[in-house]
This record gives C-alpha cells, sequence and structure tokens, in this order.
C-alpha cells in the first residue's frame, strides 16, 4: 500500500447555526441547503481540482530572530531562572530561520500524492461485514434482504474501475460520480491485489458499540447532542432498498442522522445477509495495509522531532503532541499551550458546514514548559495596567499594528484604533515596527504574562496566597487499612515540597487540615501551641469553621504542632467504629474556611465510601446496570442535582478547587462526587479496593504529583477571537456563568479546554483568524496576574487547506470530550452513530473534494487524517461510550470526567495506548524500542510487552519468555513461579532489570497520572484487562476491530459520494 502523503486543507469546524458540540453538526436535522450539493447530480464536482491550492497567506508575524534577552526593559521581570531568552536551538542551522520549508504552507503547490489505501482497501469487501462483527441484535429481516451490501470484489489492477459483478448494483453510482472526469485514470494501485479481506469479522461474536450506532434510530433533533429528539426531517429516512443507488443520497444529509430513517439496522452490518453475499471465502486482509498510527508517530517524529519549531510562521501545523521538539516562541503560542483542529479555518460557514470539521482549539494554559525553553516573561506596566483595546479589550500583542508614526495602534481583533498611552509611545522603523519591538514581550512573543492591577483583584484588594486544606476521612475502614496513617506519615515530608514561587526560600501557601466521619473535626496548629487542639462539630447541616486563628498557617512556622498532629491522627481514631461519612459539609467547610480568611485554594480531600450520614448531600446506590443500553443510561452519568450543583458554584465564587481521592470497596456514586472537581478545575482518583501494600507506592505518587503541580487559583479566560468567527462551545474541568468567561477555581499545567469555534461572517484569507486566550489568576504568592496565549491561523477558501493543515489528535480530542458531554443527555448509541456519521462526512467530504480522482473502491484520506478512524473508533469502545455491563458504572463515570479535561496528549495516549516490546532490549542504549501497534497479532509467545495508556500500566508476559529475562527481572527461573497480584518489579542488580525499570519510570513520570503496574501472563484471568487496550482488535466489551470499522467507515464514504 502506498502510504504518500496527501493533500488536504481547509475548513473550521462546522459552523452549522446553533451547533455547539455537537448540535446543529448532526442533530440539524433538515437537509441543508448547504448541503445540496451531496445529493446532486454524480457530475457535480463542486470542490477545487487538487493541486490547485492557494497558497498561504504569508506570515503575518514573521520577524527575524530576537534580540538578546539583556534588551528587555526593565519592567520585564524574567519568570524563571533560564537567563537567555530563547532556549538555544537544537539545531543552530535552523535558528531563527523563517521556517522550515517543508511544513511551510507555501511548499505545497502540486497535487499530494493521494494516500491510497488501494492495495488492500480497495478490494475490501464491504460484504464481509454481513457476518455481522457488530453486535446488537440482528436487524429485522426483511431489512437485511434489502441490504445492497455485498462485497464488490475488487476490480483488477489497472483497469477502470468496474462495478464488480452484479452484487454491485450500488457501485455504478460510485463509478460516475464527482470525479468522472478523471474516471479512468490508471488506479493507483492494484486493487484487487490485495487478498480479499477476510473476514475476520465473520462470524465473531457480536460486538456492541458499532451495530448500534449506525444503524441507529432518529438522530436528534435540532440541538443535536443536546436535544435528543427526532430530526425534522427524519421521516424522510433512507430507502432501504434501492434508494441507496443512484441519485437517492441526495436527501439525506451525511453526518445528519436527522435525516436517517429510524429503521434499525439500516446502515448496520447485517449478520444474516451474510452468507449469501460474501461471496467466496476471503483471505484475510493484511493488518499491514491499514494506516498505523506507530508509523505516523514514528515517521513525524524522524523528520520533526529535535529540530527547533518556531512559532513565527501563522497558520503553521505543528510537529505531532508525541514528537519531542524544542519551540522558540516568535509571535504564536506554543503548541504546548495551544493545538488546533485545524491551522486552515474555512473561510465561510458554508465551507465549514460543508466538511463538518470541527473547528476547535485546545488550550492548556499552565502547560509546563521544559527546562531549555523560556518560562514566561511578566510584563509589569505599574499602576496603568496591561494596555488593551478599547472597544473589545484585547490585551496588546504581536497582532496590534502602530500606526501613525507610533501613536496609535489598530486592534487586530476588532480593527479598533486606539490611542497610545504616553507612556507607552514609541517611534517606528522603517518597517512600521516599534524600536522596542524586541524589547517588549508583548509585542514580540505569542505567551507572556501581564501583572494585574488592583482593578483585577476581587474587591479591588490585595490577594492572600492561596491554602491547602487536607481533609482526611477517618471513617473505619480508612482507619483499619492504614490509609490514614499513610496520608499522615507523607504529609510530613511533602508539605516541605508545596510548590514555590521562583526564587523564595518556603511556599507562600497556608495549610490546614481537617478530620471526618459522620462529624468534622478541626485543628488548630498555631505555632504559639504545644499540641495541636481539636474542635468538633457536629451539626453538619449549617456547616461553619470554629476556628480561624491557627486554622491556615504556614508549615515553616508550625512545623512541629503540625508533627505532633500527624502523628496522633492515626491514634485518635484507632477504636473508632464510625462506618458512616458525610461528603459535602467537608468542601462546605473547605468553602467556609477560605471565605473567611480571605484567599483562594484546593481542597484535597481523601474519601472512601458514599456519604450516607445524614446530611446534606447524603446519597443511595442507584446504580443500575440494567440502564446500559437503554435510553436512560444517561442517567447513570447524571450528577444528582441540588446542594451539589449550588456547591459547585460556591467554590468557583470563592476559588475554591477540590481535588477528590478516593478509595472506594463498592460504587460510590462516582458521577455526583466528583461533580465538584469537575467543575473546579480540580483532578479525581480513583483506587479501587486499595490496599497499602500494593496501591500505597501508587496513591502516593500521584499525592506527591498534585501537590507540586504547578498552579493557578480563582482563574478566569476569555478567549478572544477577530472578526468573523468566536468561540461558542467550551469543555473541560470549569465552569461558565455566562457564554464567554470560562471560571476555574484553579487551573493546573494539565488541565486543558477545548474551545470550539463557529463563523459570524466571511473571514479573510488575507488577514487569517487571530484568538487571544487571557487568563487572569492568583499566583501562589498571591499575586494577580494575567497569562496571555495568542495563535493566528490561516483561512482558505480551499477545503483543501483545512485538510491539509488539520491535526488528528487535536480532532480527537475535540469528539472525546464534545461525546462524553453528550452522552449526559443523549441515548449512547446515537452519540456513537454521530461519531461514525461525521467521520464519514468529513473524509467524504475530502473524497470529493480534494482527493485526486480514483475508483470508488478505493478508500482514500487526507493525510492528516488518515490515522482518524483507527482513534474514532477506540473512542467509541471507550468506557464511557461503550455501553457494556461488564465495566463498573463508577469507572465510566470516572473517566468520563477525566477525559472532559485532558489535553491532546492525554486523549492521544488514552485512545491509542503506547505497547512496547522489552523482549529485545539494548540495555547499553538510551533510545526507547519502537512500540507497536495495539493488536494482539504483535504479541508474541516469547515476548513481553510493556502496555500503558496514561491511567493503567501493564506487563504483558508471553508463555514462552525465556528463562533468563525471567531470572533477569523477577529473580525466579520461570513464569510459573511468579506471584500472583504483582504491582512492581524487584530491584535486581542487573542491566536489563535496571533498564526495563527505568523505562517504566520514565514514562510514569512524564504522565500526570501515576499508574499501578500490572503484571499480566499470557492466558491469565487478568489479561483480559490488558487486552482491551489492544484498539485495533475487537474489544471484549463489544466495538468493531479496527479493520471493520474502517470498511464499515468506507462504505459510508461511499454512499455518501452516491
Ligand atoms: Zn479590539
Amino acid at each position: 500500500m502506498s502510504q504518500q502523503g496527501y493533500v488536504a486543507a481547509p475548513p473550521y469546524s462546522q459552523a452549522q447555526p446553533g451547533m455547539g458540540g455537537y448540535q446543529g453538526g448532526f442533530g440539524a436535522g433538515p437537509a441543508q441547503p448547504l448541503y445540496g450539493h451531496y445529493g446532486g447530480p454524480p457530475q457535480t464536482f463542486n470542490g477545487p481540482p487538487t493541486g490547485m491550492m492557494k497558497a498561504p497567506v504569508s506570515s503575518a508575524v514573521g520577524m527575524p530572530p530576537p534580540a538578546a534577552p539583556s534588551q528587555y526593559n526593565p519592567n520585564v521581570q524574567q519568570n524563571g531562572a533560564h537567563p537567555q531568552r530563547y532556549p538555544p536551538p537544537a539545531t543552530p542551522a535552523s535558528y531563527g530561520q523563517p521556517s522550515q520549508s517543508q511544513y511551510n504552507n507555501m511548499a505545497p503547490a502540486a497535487p499530494p500524492p493521494a494516500q491510497q489505501l488501494t492495495n488492500q482497501m480497495s478490494t475490501m469487501n464491504l460484504g464481509s461485514y454481513a457476518s455481522g462483527p457488530m453486535q446488537s441484535p440482528p436487524p429485522p429481516t426483511n431489512s437485511v434482504a434489502q441490504q445492497p451490501f455485498q462485497p464488490a470484489p475488487p476490480p483488477a489492477m489497472g483497469q477502470p474501475m468496474m462495478p464488480p459483478g452484479p452484487q454491485s448494483p450500488h457501485m455504478s453510482p460510485h463509478m460516475s460520480a464527482p470525479q468522472s472526469p478523471q474516471a479512468n485514470m490508471p488506479m493507483a494501485g492494484p486493487p484487487m491485489a490485495g487478498p480479499p479481506m477476510a473476514a475476520p469479522p465473520m462470524g465473531g461474536p457480536p460486538m456492541s458499540g458499532m451495530g448500534r450506532p449506525f444503524p441507529g434510530p432518529l438522530p436528534p433533533g435540532p440541538g443535536g447532542f443536546q436535544q435528543p429528539g427526532p430530526g425534522p426531517a427524519g421521516p424522510t429516512g433512507y430507502p432501504q432498498q434501492a434508494g441507496q443507488f443512484g441519485g437517492h443520497m441526495a436527501g439525506p444529509q451525511p453526518g445528519m442522522p436527522g435525516m436517517m430513517g429510524p429503521q434499525p439496522g439500516m446502515m448496520g452490518p447485517q449478520p444474516g445477509s451474510a452468507g449469501g453475499l460474501a461471496g467466496p471465502p476471503q483471505k484475510k486482509l493484511d493488518p499491514d495495509s491499514i494506516p498505523s498510527t506507530t508509523q505516523v508517530i514514528e515517521d513525524d517524529q524522524a523528520k520533526r522531532g529535535g529540530q527547533v519549531y518556531n512559532t513565527n510562521i501563522r497558520g503553521q501545523v505543528p510537529p505531532l503532541v508525541t514528537t519531542e521538539f524544542p519551540i522558540q516562541d516568535q509571535g504564536n503560542a506554543s503548541p504546548r499551550f495551544i493545538r488546533c483542529t485545524t491551522y486552515s479555518l474555512p473561510c465561510t460557514a458554508d465551507l465549514a458546514k460543508q466538511c463538518q470539521v470541527p473547528l476547535a482549539a485546545i488550550i492548556k494554559p499552565f502547560a509546563s514548559v521544559p527546562k531549555n525553553e523560556t518560562p514566561l516573561y511578566v510584563v509589569n506596566h505599574g499602576e496603568t495596567g496591561p494596555i488593551r483595546c478599547n472597544r473589545c479589550k484585547a490585551y496588546m500583542c504581536p497582532y496590534m499594528q502602530f500606526i501613525d508614526g507610533g501613536r496609535r495602534f489598530q486592534c487586530g481583533f476588532c480593527n479598533c484604533v486606539n490611542e497610545v498611552p504616553a507612556f507607552y509611545f514609541q517611534h517606528l522603523d522603517h518597517m512600521g515596527r516599534r524600536v522596542d519591538f524586541y524589547e517588549r514581550p508583548e509585542l514580540s512573543l505569542g505567551s507572556y504574562e501581564f501583572a494585574a492591577t488592583l482593578d483585577y483583584c476581587k474587591n479591588n484588594k490585595v490577594q492572600n496566597p492561596p491554602a491547602y486544606l487536607f481533609m482526611i476521612d477517618v471513617s473505619y475502614n480508612n482507619v483499619k487499612s492504614g490509609l490514614v496513617k499513610l496520608i499522615c506519615d507523607e504529609l510530613k515530608t511533602l508539605l516541605d515540597n508545596l510548590p514555590c514561587e521562583d526564587g523564595s526560600e518556603s511556599s507562600a501557601i497556608k495549610v490546614g487540615f481537617v478530620t471526618y466521619n459522620k462529624v468534622l473535626h478541626f485543628y488548630n496548629v498555631k505555632s504559639a501551641l504545644a499540641q495541636p487542639q481539636m474542635m468538633v462539630v457536629s451539626d453538619t447541616a449549617e456547616m461553619f469553621v470554629p476556628l480561624l486563628d491557627g486554622f491556615l498557617v504556614n508549615y515553616q512556622d508550625s512545623r512541629a504542632v503540625i508533627y505532633n498532629l500527624l502523628d496522633q491522627i492515626p491514634d485518635m481514631f484507632a477504636d473508632s467504629n464510625e462506618s458512616e461519612t458525610v461528603f459535602v459539609p467537608v468542601i462546605q467547610a473547605g468553602v467556609e474556611a477560605f471565605k473567611a480568611a480571605e484567599c483562594s485554594g484546593k481542597l484535597f480531600i481523601f474519601h472512601s465510601s458514599m456519604p450516607t450520614a445524614e446530611a446534606p448531600g447524603k446519597l443511595k446506590n442507584r446504580d443500575d446496570k440494567k440502564l446500559v443500553n437503554t435510553d436512560k443510561e444517561k442517567t447513570l452519568f447524571q450528577p444528582q442535582k441540588g446542594v451539589y450543583e449550588q456547591l459547585s458554584k460556591d467554590c468557583v465564587a470563592q476559588g475554591c478547587c477540590v481535588d477528590l481521592f478516593l478509595f472506594p470497596s463498592q460504587y460510590v456514586d462516582v458521577a455526583t462526587m466528583a461533580d465538584v472537581p469537575s467543575h473546579t478545575g480540580g483532578s479525581v482518583y480513583k483506587y479501587n479496593n486499595f490496599q497499602v501494600e500494593t496501591d500505597g507506592e501508587h496513591f502516593l505518587t500521584d499525592l506527591r504529583k498534585d501537590v507540586q503541580k504547578s498552579i493557578g487559583f480563582d482563574a478566569i479566560m476569555r478567549v478572544r477571537t477577530s472578526t468573523g468567527f468566536r468561540a461558542t462551545e467550551f469543555f473541560g474541568a470549569i465552569h461558565m456563568n455566562n457564554t464567554t468567561d470560562i471560571e476555574m477555581a484553579a487551573v493546573d499545567c494539565d488541565k486543558a479546554l477545548t474551545v470550539e469555534f463557529k463563523h459570524d461572517d466571511t473571514l479573510s484569507e488575507e488577514t487569517g483568524a487571530l484568538m487571544q486566550c487571557a487568563l487572569l489568576y492568583t499566583t501562589i504568592n498571591g499575586q494577580r496576574r494575567l497569562r496571555i496565549h495568542n495563535l493566528s491561523l490561516n483561512c482558505s477558501l480551499q477545503l483543501s487547506e483545512l485538510y491539509k493543515s488539520c491535526e488528528t489528535d487535536s480532532l480527537i480530542n475535540f469528539f472525546a470530550k464534545s461525546a462524553c458531554r453528550a452522552i449526559l443527555n443523549q441515548p449512547l448509541k446515537n452519540v456513537r452513530e454521530i461519531l461514525v456519521n461525521q467521520t464519514a462526512h468529513m473524509l467524504s467530504c475530502y473524497r470529493k473534494n480534494c482527493a485526486t480522482p480514483s475508483a470508488a473502491s478505493q478508500l482514500i484520506l487526507p493525510d492528516a487524517m488518515k490515522v482518524f478512524p483507527v482513534y474514532m473508533n477506540s473512542l467509541m469502545k471507550s468506557a464511557p461510550l461503550v455501553g457494556s455491563t461488564e465495566l463498573s458504572t463508577d469507572d465510566r463515570a470516572h473517566q468520563r470526567l477525566s477525559i472532559m479535561a485532558m489535553g491532546v496528549e492525554d486523549t492521544q495516549l488514552l485512545l491509542y495506548p503506547r505497547l512496547t516490546p522489552l523482549h529485545n532490549l539494548d540495555v547499553g542504549s538510551e533510545a526507547l524500542p519502537a512500540p507497536v501497534r495495539c493488536s494482539e497479532e504483535r504479541l508474541s509467545e516469547s515476548g513481553m510487552f510493556l502496555l500503558e495508556n496514561g491511567q493503567s500500566m501493564f506487563l504483558w508476559l508471553g508463555l514462552g519468555s525465556p528463562p533468563d529475562i525471567v531470572q533477569s527481572l523477577f529473580n525466579v527461573p520461570s513464569l510459573a513461579h511468579l506471584q500472583g497480584n504483582m504491582s512492581a518489579l524487584p530491584e535486581l542488580d542487573n542491566p536489563l532489570s535496571a533498564k526495563v525499570r527505568s523505562i517504566i519510570s520514565g514514562l510514569m513520570e512524564k504522565r500526570p497520572n501515576s499508574m499501578k503496574l500490572q503484571i499480566v501472563r499470557q492466558k491469565d484471568k487478568p489479561e483480559m484487562l490488558f487486552r482491551q487496550f489492544l484498539v485495533e482488535d475487537k474489544s471484549l466489551h463489544g466495538g468493531a476491530s479496527y479493520m471493520d470499522f474502517l470498511c464499515y467507515v468506507h462504505r459510508e464514504i461511499r454512499l455518501l459520494l452516491t
């Protein structure tokens, strides 16, 4: 198969009116005129011919190499320890150069070689679906009979596309389809050459997840995900039979479920129909012939890894999130802070609608910056505060154009012309640029901070430093399991490592302690005391904090008293039999404490059970597996309303972030308990059936990482855009009181929010599209700051530009979050169906408008999206979306909430785990072995593989693992001697052991969360757990294999192209 590059280009999110998240995009029922061409006569070819791609507009912010650091004027403080202004480039040669030409949009003027998965894909026999790899009940027979899907044998190579035999009546339309002018061009690949698809799927167990979604019921109404309901156009439906051929496709809009007929099974694989249509037995399709994620990652690393990425070019697509590369800020925010689903927006809403590619940015405002890159500068304009546009309030940035000899500036966002304040005046050089351009971060960089004035502070008062409040559930089980002692012991050392501002000796963060079961115990740990004092509040209905002085203290000052307290807590409750707990009052106590101390901060709550004690927020077990795969399944994800809802608001108003560490032994209603954390920028950690011996280190590692994270408090963010488009939907661990201000009680280095954009008007290719993300927050020292990230994108009238500038990892982040939100309000099968439809739509639009004409039987994918289907399939098989009774409701709810706050790297890894072979390790080499595809086929009996997805980690040992390896790693003669339930490798003194342990710890280090290592032997029962992460295979919980999914999508695309 040839996997050459592709061509692709532009648009932005499907800006259907009213579409949010999945709204309009899907639900917009009625056939929109915009989609009209889909149904049009086959000849319609409204896309631009390939190869006519417009050259990108030149960079708005291109700039010469920056000046030396010393030139920054005195009101610019460096925000960190790195003296140099820009990190030394890894590859000096490219330093300061305008761009790496190959990535420069200008480069590809010629039609890219189509990535034609011809050889094999073209031969994919859709008929093999018939056997119903898909689970779900077989559709009514009549629908089966009508299904025309039969495997069309692929045409012979080099021949013009012929409708394969009798079974392919529906193929003929494809042939004459859009690109008919070139229909007779030689086939890119020997379509049939490949073995016809075997039908691994056939005969397999039914899969869930797939069967349903496609055939699905009526799509949601106009509201899309938000508003389930029959789409207005619903009744039109797809005629089941002949309708699929010929021009009938006109009506239904791809991606618009509203149009789909209600007949179940209609689109889906037909379990029953298989036999007859499938034709002769087929050989298995070569799995190597379908696009490989690991290959894409490896190629990008080889091509762009290690090279300095300069951000001076508008609309350039950064290296993949999996690629390691240093970044030099030259006027646009680093991709560590902002990534986009595409870097070239379609100029018009119509184009956006046409392609249905979501237009979104994933913003991680506090992303960690590696040591070799410059931390953000802080600009301080004193009492004047930051300079802003008078009209739209955008902050001074590289997109402001100085005019009139420097006396005025024109806003790049709203075009308003503003006076330059006298103190800020500077002359312009012959290029029209201020002569202090390189001395001011806000003129030359994509990201920087402003010191905020009192106007930006709550109540116009100087802020207090934030506080960390540790709240420990001391009910019977926690004391008995040793958890309470573990936490208390850890805190003694952990508190020495509270984050502090660079340069300061000790942290300004105050600390306080609460223990609780049915009642709350507050502790006075004032430094003057010899012994801590406890105050008990048993009236949990009206929570208050019984002491102020001595409750929130400086750890260094009160260290002795705190030590004393931490030593005593486990003993104090050693004899307690209290097993009931409260929960809401615990959070309320935190909010009240911060209110009294006039500060923001974070609660660390260590909790085990469902709060059943009589108090606000008391919960009942409402878990019900019978709801899975019904329209009521969504209720399993919905939090209980009422007091929890109000509590989130109170927390956000006070800047009180909640981190929840859960240690459940059964259902605890995570959907509700995690509701407050997930609206306050908090994290939820969950350790099922926690045991100190096996899970202790895992938990402590999470706790340490969490406490030490870089973080901002009491944050409010706004995303401003240039005219023509705007942010309309927001996904994250956030709270919103209105439609524009994103509030977060705190935001740490791992939290990302995803913002979707829609058109208001036509965008200009010349000026491009600009966005500015401004985050107002309180530092750990109590300073109020504004963190600014700017990014400029291209705009194009050519869809090919959009597709070329897409980023699959960002797209899947968007889809993951929007789907995870959608399942709160819609049946899961609708959500899955929408995902598939949109996938097919995006790809068919590319095919129709951007690809070199070729046989309909060929699957052609945009180069930048060639592995999109594998991620999409994996998303539909993820715990929240899969609809399996095998998975615990709490685990599903937990993962759903985790995804909502994930950045691009996290969703990438979650949906395509890293599977690394360790049996051929070169212990002398620094390099990690190349990961392999996540499929059972890649495992070998004599092999050893490490799999991780950011949440779980497995070491899989083949039955035939060589004894010497087993000996080196485990110090036992054979696998049979291994103890069950191992969660760590013994520390043995040999190179292999050291190497493997260092690989494991290196991976743990890189991830936001710690992972518990699970060691599984091939064929052992726990291997089932491991197998669910082999995302290219059919899922144990229901869900198609990658191959099946790709075939399915391919068929959908062909239908759309008819
Ligand atoms: Zn403005």
